[in-house]
């Protein structure tokens, strides 16, 4: 057996970033910049009231309440015809440019219009700057915007668009297939024979790979068969990044998975100390990274959270690889395991109301009983030789969308 670390390391010294490429903002949420954004514009192009109200001269409104000529009007996405002076007012609307001469902006509530008068009686008095939003005051030319390695989330987009940038040098999501492999399986809803099984790692893993913001493939099910392996494998490679395959990869007489991938392919099995997901498959064909997931439902799992999803996040050029650790507090006994591995227990759990985690262990903890992964909140990270008693610490990975 070769520790988790050692394995995590392996795969991660052998996956490269993917080739940066122009992506259109509308296709770049979630993806990763490639190289640093610098802005060409400014953002607010112009000076512009944030209120509804009157562009004045803050100098007039010393002394209240002063009665102003009112000498137009400038709403959203026009330009005052004309500057004002003093003892001269405009109307404007929230978002429009003050007029040339104006310096402060009174809100419309303080005020009282007169509109056939022409004029505005002004309530308070206000400094240079009231409400005004200066030009650049977000955005000015020549900012260091975002740099290489930001994942664009919303307001990122957002702040691009704000600048008219509409492409950027990102890393494209990896498209990732996956097999299925078992001549148990089926996937048709046909009722069972005996000795067969239904397919479900096809579906989780496709679905962690979307959660992961990945492009999922599905290359179907191969039986344990070696044409059918390796013509599923030679599909994916065609259409995928990567592919990840579950079964065939423990120490069964029908693993022709093995077979085919050591033919085609340069590939490590490994034993992990890690339970459950012991045995892992990694290598290349060509460029193209291959991650054989062990067959049994919880483990694929696991061993997707622990090998594939790093991985796959390097190609996507993200920085950091692994969800981020965190410590709960187990409200109940996790026991104490000396097999020399370190063991993903299925747990639940949440914050106090301090805030504080908290987590509980789910029962049917074995590799091929899937309800308890589904309920998982967490994954309890239990090293060899520890024993973890109730109200005890121990280290969690936080799983699917409440993980990062
Ligand atoms: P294997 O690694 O192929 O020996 O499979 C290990 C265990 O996982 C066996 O009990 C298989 O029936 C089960 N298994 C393999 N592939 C799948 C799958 N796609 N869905 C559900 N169970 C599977
Ligand atoms: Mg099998």
């Amino acid at each position: 057996m070769i520790s988790l670390d050692e394995a995590r390391r392996h795969v991660l010294d052998r996956v490269r970033e993917a080739t940066p490429s122009a992506i259109a903002l509308a296709d770049a949420a979630g993806l990763v910049l490639a190289g640093d954004v610098v802005s060409a514009e400014t953002v607010p192009p112009f000076d512009n009231t944030a209120m509804d109200g009157f562009a004045v001269v803050a100098g007039d409104t010393t002394e209240t309440p002063v009665t102003l000529d009112v000498v137009g009007t400038v709403a959203a996405g026009a330009a005052a015809d004309r500057p004002i002076g003093p003892g001269q007012a405009m109307r404007i609307m929230t978002g429009a440019p003050m007029p040339p001469g104006a310096d402060a902006v009174v809100m419309v509530e303080r005020t009282t219009y007169d509109e056939s008068a022409g004029t505005v009686e002004v309530e308070i008095t206000v400094p240079p700057g009231n409400h005004v939003r200066g030009a650049g005051e977000d955005v000015r030319p020549g900012d260091l915007l975002f740099a290489a390695g930001t994942q664009l989330t919303a307001g990122h987009l957002g702040v691009l668009a704000s600048v008219g940038v509409d492409v950027v040098d990102a890393f494209r999501r990896p498209v990732v297939g996956v097999i299925s492999t078992g001549d148990e399986l089926v996937d048709d809803g046909r009722p069972l024979a005996p000795g067969e099984i239904r397919d479900s790692n096809r579906r989780t893993l496709l679905t962690m790979l979307e959660e992961s913001g990945f492009d999922a493939v599905d290359l179907g099910l191969a039986r344990d068969d070696e044409a059918e392996i390796e013509a599923a494998f030679r599909t994916g490679l065609e259409r995928c990044d990567a592919v990840l395959s579950s079964g065939g990869v423990s120490m069964g007489a029908f693993d022709y998975v093995k077979v085919v991938l050591d033919r085609i392919g340069e590939m490590r099995w490994m034993q992990i100390a890690i339970k459950p997901a012991k045995p892992f498959a990694f290598g290349l064909i060509g460029d193209t990274p291959i991650f054989g997931l062990p067959g049994n439902p919880v483990s694929s799992m696991v061993s997707y959270e622990l090998f594939a999803r790093p991985a796959l996040r390097k190609m996507a050029g993200h920085r950091t690889l692994e969800r981020p650790a965190h410590v709960a507090i187990s409200d109940d006994p996790l026991g104490r395991h000396d097999d020399g591995k370190t063991h993903f227990l299925r747990v639940d759990g949440g914050p106090d109301d301090t805030g504080r985690w908290h987590i509980r262990k789910l029962g049917g903890q074995g590799s091929h009983q899937l309800t308890a992964m589904a309920n998982a909140t967490a994954l309890a990270v239990v090293p060899d030789q520890v024993d973890i008693r109730a109200g005890d610490e121990v280290e969690i990975i936080r799983l699917g969308t409440l993980g990062v």
